[in-house]
């Protein structure tokens, strides 16, 4: 068997257009041929620090050519890439890392701080990007020290190319497993839903540890020949100058991201003439910023997905954005998406929870057969749990939220993983903590809190007790003391009536 992998893509790019820019990071353009040359030699190292198939290779860091030529090195051993959010703390990191047992981390330097307060049982090999560690090995330099020969490993379409962290309803996060088969056909999808060019420009705006900007954008602009311009950090106005600078064609962004481009004193003037489509998606996409875009002439299509279905499953094409206003669209070519209770009686009962079944449906999560077993059918159909309703047309709506998660700003919230770190406070009886609309965030966490008698608590200490312990993220907006938490009849909190 051949090279069947992602880590294949650079070298079969480069047969063709050698010479064309694969990535463009602040003045540093590196060609296809280039990439080539550097994930080989990354390969060989992560080799000689003793990777093999089926190893994890983890990744924390900004968007870099180094997040890059890490995935594609591993890929090329057969080794599954691991991109760790780089606003996690150090005990979040830990538990991803014991998790999916890596055997190397690469990080570049400015993580060094979090990156010594690791506590992982079986610590792996230190690679910083960046250098200036003692307990690090360099990555330029063991990049630079090993050969260039190519890679022979045979790499199948049913290896599992990447591990992405996504949080589950128990609130302790899950590894989704992407094969490079599921990725492939993400990839498929794109090209086919969004007619992806060989000349195309394509700006990576969010982090690449997020499926969304990995899967949406960087990868299936590679696979067809463009050039993929990295961000290393979100700003309206690096996005304003990076779009007119390198004429980029498209684009992809949550919602909190193309609204703050609507607020900037720059949103009238910027010269947006090169791009030819912009993909909202990550969390719902309110209608004024739909017709905000539209207003501009702008192509702004809209996604839905999930990690776990790597991640594209609807898509509402730019002509139809403005006949089926704030859908989530129609499934993908290669993907099926339908209702779990499509089968009620009654034409109005439309509404039911949307399973995902195709080529994209990640394998599983990693290590947990019993959390796999409860998220995918026995026909294969992962349970996505959000609730929509399909129209004549077939266009889905996402409705509502089986899952108690929130999003805010693009991240996902997992109300029992904040509310586990909330009880950890001596003065915390009880709690619950829901998302709030707002405006700039779509949503915040607001916490209720029942204070233990003979406590006192302000919250100020509560937010201050979470710093540090949760992502900054994940920490709620505000507190809300209550004497009572309202109870559903099962006893259950109720969060309908906290809402
Ligand atoms: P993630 O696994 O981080 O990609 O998060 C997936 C979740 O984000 C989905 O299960 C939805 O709850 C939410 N989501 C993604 N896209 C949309 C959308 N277009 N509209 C509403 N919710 C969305």
């Amino acid at each position: 068997m051949l090279n069947q992998g992602l880590g294949s893509w650079p070298l079969r790019r480069a047969r063709s257009s050698p010479h064309q820019r694969a990535l463009v990071v602040g003045a540093d353009e590196q060609t296809y041929a280039g990439l080539v040359e550097r994930t080989t030699r990354f390969a060989h190292a992560l080799r000689s620090m003793g990777v093999a198939h089926g190893d994890r290779v983890a990744y924390l860091g900004a968007n870099a050519a180094s997040l890059v030529e890490t995935m594609f090195a591993a890929h090329l051993l057969g080794a599954v890439f691991v991109p760790l959010n780089t606003r996690l703390t150090a005990a979040e990191l830990s538990f991803q890392l014991d998790d999916c047992g890596a055997s190397v981390l690469v990080y570049a330097t400015g993580h060094a701080g979090v990156v010594e307060q690791l506590q992982v049982a079986a610590p792996p090999v230190l690679v910083a990007v960046g250098g200036g560690s003692a307990a690090a090995l360099d990555f330029e330099e063991r990049l630079q020290a090993s050969p260039a020969d190519l890679i022979d490993e045979p790499v199948g379409y049913d290896d599992p190319a990447m591990i992405l962290y996504t949080s589950g309803t128990t609130g302790r996060p899950k590894g989704a497993v992407l094969t490079h088969g599921n990725v492939i056909w993400n990839c498929m999808n794109v090209l086919v839903e969004l007619d992806i060019a060989g000349d195309e420009v394509t700006l990576i705006s969010a982090p690449l540890f997020h499926v969304a900007a990995l899967n949406m954008t960087l990868l299936p602009t590679l696979l067809k020949g463009g050039c993929a311009v990295l961000m290393t950090g979100w700003n309206v106005d690096d996005c304003f100058d990076l779009v007119e600078r390198h004429g980029v064609t498209w684009m992809f962004g949550v919602p909190t991201m193309f609204a703050d481009l609507t607020r900037s004193p720059r949103w009238a003037s910027a010269d947006l003439s090169s791009i030819r489509s912009l993909l909202a998606g990550g969390a719902p996409v309110p209608t004024s910023l739909i017709a905000a875009y539209q207003q501009r002439g702008l192509r702004f299509l809209q996604g839905y997905g999930l990690t776990e279905a790597a991640p594209g499953a609807l898509i509402v094409r730019a002509e139809m954005s403005t006949v089926k206003v704030g859908s989530a669209g129609v499934p993908h070519f290669f993907s099926d998406v339908r209702l779990a209770r499509s089968d009620v009686a009654g034409s109005g009962a439309t509404e039911g929870e949307l399973l995902i079944q195709g080529p994209t449906v990640m394998a599983g999560y990693w290590g947990r057969p019993d959390a796999t077993a409860a998220a995918i059918t026995e026909n294969g159909w992962i349970r996505t749990g959000d609730v929509g309703r399909v129209d004549e047309d077939g266009y889905y709506f996402v409705v509502g939220r089986l899952k108690e998660m929130y999003i805010s700003g693009g991240e996902n919230v997992y109300p029992a993983e904040v509310e586990s770190a909330l009880l950890r406070h001596p003065a915390v009886e009880e709690c619950a903590v829901i998302g709030v609309p707002d405006d700039r965030w779509g949503e915040v966490g607001q916490a209720f809190v029942r204070v233990r008698s003979g406590h006192r608590i302000t919250e100020q200490d509560l937010l201050a007790f979470l710093d540090g312990r949760l992502a900054r993220y994940k920490i709620p907006k505000t507190v809300r003391f209550m004497d009572e938490l309202p109870r559903t009849g099962s006893g259950k909190i109720h969060r309908d009536k906290l809402r």
